[in-house]
This record gives structure tokens, C-alpha cells and sequence, in this order.
């Protein structure tokens, strides 16, 4: 849902202060009725007219990328980093990420100008499973991995039930590879979970995100959606 002076603004019709203008005016019509209402809000189904003129929406458009380390889930960095947006195709619509991954973190991240879909997806209660595996130091005892499981006690709260696995253990150099499954996504969860029964992350990626996966990718690149995995998600 979106404002009504923001849709026709994102249209091109008009600026975002010309847009209230033909609002207030009386010349914008949604499904067919006169709306002279600042505020209200409009989905995508809503047929806008302007002047009789239907108001085109902006194509929707949907990327999954296999973000590297070192570039910040955003579309403009104030330091001049490297943003996910850098790695997009030449584009006409303004797209956004869903959620983030911090900056040493790589793995799948979805990219989208379709906002209503995001925060879908962003919904606790939809509760997309997302997969990551962490280098960690030390080896975690079975009970540290069991506490992991149940739930551990953040700042913000207890986490809800997650999934474990240890895939590797390195008893030289004293890490091990993790495999956890949560549905949450709080701030930098996964390295408080980790940091909290004693194991700080070292490497952090993710590995998946519901049914998508980074097969086929390699870090760095991008690939759009297909409309049936883009149904699936809704
Ligand atoms: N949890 C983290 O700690 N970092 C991420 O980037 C994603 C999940």
C-alpha cells in the first residue's frame, strides 16, 4: 500500500507536491471515484487515473543476489562503500533489499521496487526460514548446541527455536563450521546467538532464504526471480 500523491509522483505524472495539488483539485480519480484525501492509501490492484488518464505502475521487477563480504545492504553508502544496488543491471525502476545482511556477512539477499512483497516477506509471522553457516571459534559442546536449539537469551529477548548442525570441526586450528536454521531477523542475530553461548563468528554467509537457494551462483552475481518462484513467496 501506498500513498495516493506518492503513486502518481512514482508515475511521472507529477511532482510528489504537484501530485497533492491534482488530489486536492479533484482531478484524480481511484477506481473510478473522485479522491480529494491526501492520505489514503492505494495497493496495486487500485485503478489511479489522472484526468481520465490511468497512471502506469512501475514494472515490478525481482532480483536474488549472492552478496559478497564487504558491501552494505543498502542502496547509498555516506563512506562510499560498495551497496548491493552497484551490482544491479541498467534499470529504469529504483530498486530496494529485503531485510539485510550485515557488511562482512555474504550470501543470498533478495532485491525488489515492489514493496508490498517485501514486507511480506519481512512479516515475523510469515517466518521464512533462513539458513546460515558460521565459522566459529572454539568447538561447541553438545549442550552449547542444544541451548542454541531451544532458544538462546538476547538483549532483545529470547530467540525462538532453532535448527543446529555441526558439519566440521577443526580441533588444530580450534573452529568449527555451523549450520543454523532460524525463521527470525533480528539485528545481527546470528552472531549474537553465537557470541552468547561463547562461540563468536569468524565467517558468516547465507546459505538460503525459504526455498531459495544460491545454486548456480557465484559471489557477486545477480539473476532475476522467475514469476513462479516470486507466486510462491506471496
Ligand atoms: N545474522 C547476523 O548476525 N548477520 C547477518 O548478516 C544475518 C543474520
Amino acid at each position: 500500500m501506498e500513498r495516493l500523491q506518492k503513486v502518481i509522483a512514482h508515475a511521472g505524472f507529477a511532482s510528489r507536491r504537484k501530485a497533492e495539488q491534482l488530489i486536492i483539485d479533484g482531478q484524480v480519480k481511484v477506481n473510478g471515484k473522485v479522491v480529494k484525501e491526501l492520505g489514503l492509501k492505494v495497493s496495486p490492484t487500485d485503478r489511479v487515473e489522472v484526468n481520465g488518464i490511468p497512471v502506469e505502475k512501475e514494472e515490478p521487477i525481482y532480483f536474488l543476489f549472492y552478496k559478497p563480504r564487504g558491501v552494505i545492504s543498502s542502496v547509498m553508502d555516506d563512506k562510499g562503500r560498495k551497496v548491493v544496488t552497484d551490482f544491479l543491471p541498467e534499470l529504469k525502476q529504483r530498486v530496494y533489499p529485503v531485510g539485510r545482511l550485515d557488511y562482512d556477512t555474504s550470501g543470498l539477499i533478495l532485491l525488489t521496487n515492489d514493496g508490498e512483497f517485501a514486507n511480506i516477506l519481512m512479516h515475523p509471522k510469515n517466518e521464512i526460514q533462513k539458513v546460515y553457516v558460521a565459522k566459529i571459534k572454539g568447538i561447541p559442546s553438545r549442550e552449547k548446541m542444544r541451548s542454541l536449539e531451544r532458544g538462546v537469551q538476547l538483549e532483545d529477548g529470547k530467540t525462538a527455536p532453532a535448527r543446529v548442525k555441526v558439519i566440521s570441526i577443526d580441533k588444530k586450528k580450534q573452529t568449527a563450521i555451523v549450520e543454523l536454521a532460524i525463521h527470525e531477523g533480528r539485528n545481527r542475530q546470528v552472531r549474537r546467538m553465537f557470541e552468547a553461548i561463547g562461540h563468536p563468528v569468524m565467517k558468516l554467509k547465507r546459505e538460503s532464504y525459504g526455498f531459495l537457494t544460491l545454486k548456480g551462483l557465484s559471489v557477486g552475481d545477480m539473476r532475476e526471480l522467475t514469476p513462479h518462484e516470486v507466486k510462491q513467496l506471496r
